[in-house]
């Protein structure tokens, strides 16, 4: 086993990587454990992994691709001594401190990671339809996010899938630079809220295609429509976008915690009121994985930064006590 470190941060997304980069200046030494290759955002560098251009990151006026923004991001950590491995964390035990973290294989006694701080940052992802290339039409018309790409779509016509509040969220803000929105709902009654339903329906650009479901995304290289299916008639008909926007709700990357943090029923990590702590001391939330309000890259570094100074100054305060 490893010697006690001062911090550990699991996951590397803006948030885990502005986390390094605060605590590898202040000389903790952090760990990152960013996570592994694969085809979902529960992976090294987070959701901007998936994403083209990223033009609302501040100090980037001509806008940035997002894995070469996420690069950056780890190699500023790297510069100022963050240890990053490619690995996913399998286990952790917070119940006694120093905390212990396992890497491969959680049967094994001994913890692979011993550590005074823990900083969470593992993120959240995207429910996705899970049809067949949906992963490589991420930002060729296909998108999780209208705050970061309904710039994009200027007088196109798009459409939404989802019937709660984040989908009816998501078409009215792409109503303002899109022609036409239809919001593509399974059922012919809406989950969201009354205040969303009646939004929606006055606004003119909005448009709902009841009961239908989504069988696969038309055009080669980018969107060209949707093929739908009316559920009720099994009507197969295709709907001409060039824009569509998945809103069928988030899922936090919060497994590994089950039963020794607090979450809410989604899973979200709670965090006090305008802090990144948990409900165990010494343990840090930051980023998505207990944000399910904004959930920006901008949002998530600046949370990273909290998250960093409190545990910062909380190895102080061990320090002093003893
Ligand atoms: P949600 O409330 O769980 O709604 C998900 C929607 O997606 C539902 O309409 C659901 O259909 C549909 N859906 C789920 N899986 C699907 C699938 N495989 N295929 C097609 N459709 C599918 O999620 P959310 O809208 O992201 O909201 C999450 C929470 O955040 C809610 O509590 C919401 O009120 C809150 N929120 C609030 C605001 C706001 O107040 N401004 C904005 C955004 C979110 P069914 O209805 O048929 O189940």
């Amino acid at each position: 086993m490893s010697d006690i470190r001062d911090v550990i941060i699991i996951g590397s997304g803006p948030a885990g990587l502005t986390a390094a980069i605060y605590t590898a200046r202040a000389n903790l030494s952090p760990l990152v454990l960013e996570g592994e290759p694969s085809s979902t955002s529960d992976q090294p560098g987070g959701q901007l992994m998936l994403t083209t251009d990223v033009e609302n990151f501040p100090g980037f006026p001509e806008g940035i691709m997002g894995p070469e923004l996420m690069m950056n991001f780890r190699t500023q950590a790297a510069r100022f001594g963050a240890e990053i491995q490619t690995v996913k964390a399998s286990k952790v035990d917070l119940s006694a401190r120093p905390y212990s973290v396992w890497v491969g294989d959680p049967d094994t006694p001994e913890p692979t990671h011993r550590a005074h701080a823990i900083i969470i940052s593992t993120g959240a992802q995207s429910i996705m339809l899970g049809l067949p290339r949906e992963n490589e039409l991420i930002g060729h018309g296909l998108s999780t996010c209208a705050t970061c790409d309904g710039f994009f779509f200027r007088d196109h016509e798009i459409a939404v899938v989802g019937g709660g509040d984040s989908a009816l969220e998501e078409a009215h803000f792409l109503s303002r630079f899109a022609s036409k929105v239809t919001v593509v709902h399974r059922r012919d009654e809406l989950r969201a809220s009354k205040i969303m339903r009646d939004r929606s329906f006055n606004n003119p650009k909005i448009e709902f295609l009841w009961d239908t479901v989504v069988e696969g995304y038309l055009g080669d290289s980018a969107i060209s429509g949707l093929a739908v299916r009316n559920v009720k008639t099994d009507e197969v008909s295709e709907l001409a976008v060039t824009g569509v926007f998945i809103a069928i709700g988030h899922k936090p990357n919060t497994d590994l915690f089950k039963g020794q943090l607090a979450m809410k029923d989604s899973g979200y990590l709670i965090t006090r009121t305008g802090t990144t702590s948990t409900d165990v001391e010494g343990v840090f939330a930051c980023g998505d994985v207990q944000d399910d309000l904004y959930r920006q890259a901008i949002t998530a570094a600046g949370s990273g930064c909290q998250g960093a100074l409190e545990a910062e100054r909380w190895l102080e305060s061990q320090h002093d006590a003893s």
